[in-house]
């Protein structure tokens, strides 16, 4: 089955006897055009950007090439395809992407941006919350170990935070430039000054609380406002409390996420709570007064006469309150079945539901009409 091959020379817009160097300009120029960074979005463009890379990898490698005409010219005459055993392609976009990063070292890269000195990490922690606690805000006691930036040295690592001086390698700028020989030529790159770690500086004393780390492992211990409304998929973020960064960057953050504790009775999503209450035949046929869970105490909830089993009422604004609004109570009622009845029991409701007849049964009566219609049989209360 011999397959229509692509030809890698019209998309590079190439002859079939171009030089290496045409074929790798040609390349070039393309790749910039279409390359994802510059077309975000744009799925025709990636379509090519990938037909250009397929190209290049096969023309690029002489001996790739060779098979690649032979099977241009002889199309479906091989046994096999003579990719066949592993695609070619594999390995080529990787490379690529390596290489177009650093030829854009500046430009697209954002390499400025690596050559602050790097930050801390950032710490995540997560909280236990009562569901209540979640929905009415709390405070916590937050305990946990991290590399705290050194007092004594402001984080620089130096004695007294002075006893340093301009960093020999970089002239204290903090940045290095790389030279690098890719396959477009030569580039130049700017990365953090390897000596001084971006800072610039090189210490003469070391400041003796930290040995010139600039930071300590300590307890930090501080008490969190946590927000009325927070959820589990809600966090936290406190500025500044997480790892110190090496060499006087700035430290990362904290980050805090919540783990909820179900609540007994009620249910929650998002703003709105739901709870299902179990009511009695009674109830459900003659309406009354029930009590259902709010968040601070019951509320009293009126349920009308002849409410079926399921039926959803909404407590307008008794769900979470939070700073977007503030939900609702959603209840459900359900008929709550006696499983054990004794014979006297029994016998009153029976009677009791002898003594009503279909037609006082909106539903039933249809049911039964349907019945009737389709089937041609008359059915009795059931
Ligand atoms: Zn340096
Ligand atoms: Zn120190």
């Amino acid at each position: 089955m011999p397959e229509q091959k692509k030809n890698y020379y019209e998309i590079l817009g190439v002859g079939r006897n171009a030089t290496q160097d045409e074929i790798k300009s040609a390349y070039r120029k393309l790749a910039l055009k279409y390359h994802p960074d510059r077309n975000p979005g744009d799925d025709a463009a990636a379509e090519k950007f990938k037909e250009v890379n397929e190209a290049h990898t096969v023309l690029s490698d002489e001996e790739k090439r060779k098979q690649y005409d032979f099977e241009l010219d002889h199309p479906g005459m091989s046994g096999g395809n003579p990719f066949s055993g592993g695609n070619p392609f594999s390995g080529g976009f990787g490379d690529f992407g390596d290489i177009f990063s650093s030829m854009f070292g500046g430009g697209f890269g954002g390499s400025a941006r690596q050559a602050a000195p790097s930050r801390g990490a950032n710490i995540e922690q997560t909280i236990r919350l009562s569901f209540l606690d979640a929905i009415k805000g709390c405070t916590k006691e937050i305990s946990y170990f991290r590399n705290e930036p050194c007092k004594s040295c402001g984080g620089t690592g130096a004695k007294g935070g002075t006893s340093f001086e301009k960093c020999g390698r970089c002239g204290g700028s903090g940045r290095v430039k790389y030279q690098q020989d890719t396959i477009f030529g030569r580039t130049i790159q700017v990365g953090v000054c390897p000596d001084c770690n971006g800072t610039g500086k090189k210490i003469i004393d070391k400041c003796p609380d930290c040995k010139g780390k600039g930071y300590v492992r300590s307890q930090t211990r501080f008490t969190v406002n946590i927000p009325a409304g927070v959820d589990s998929d809600s966090s936290l973020r406190k500025r500044g409390y997480g790892q110190a960064a090496q060499g006087g960057g700035e430290p990362g953050d904290l980050y805090l996420y919540f783990q909820i504790e179900p609540h007994r009775l009620l249910k929650r999503q998002d703003r709105d709570l739901y709870v299902t209450v179990p009511i009695s035949y009674r109830t459900a046929v003659l309406g009354g007064k029930i009590q259902v869970p709010g968040i601070d105490d019951t509320l009293e909830l009126t349920v009308p006469a002849g409410t079926a089993s399921g039926t959803r009422f909404c407590i307008r604004g008794k769900g979470v309150r939070t700073v977007n609004g503030t939900g609702n109570l959603y209840v459900d009622v359900q008929i709550d079945i006696p499983e054990k009845l004794s014979r006297e029991q029994a016998k009153k409701l029976s009677d009791f539901e002898d003594s009503i007849p279909l037609k006082s049964c909106d539903n039933m009566q249809r049911y039964a009409n349907n019945v009737s219609a389709l089937y041609g049989r008359n059915i009795e209360k059931q």
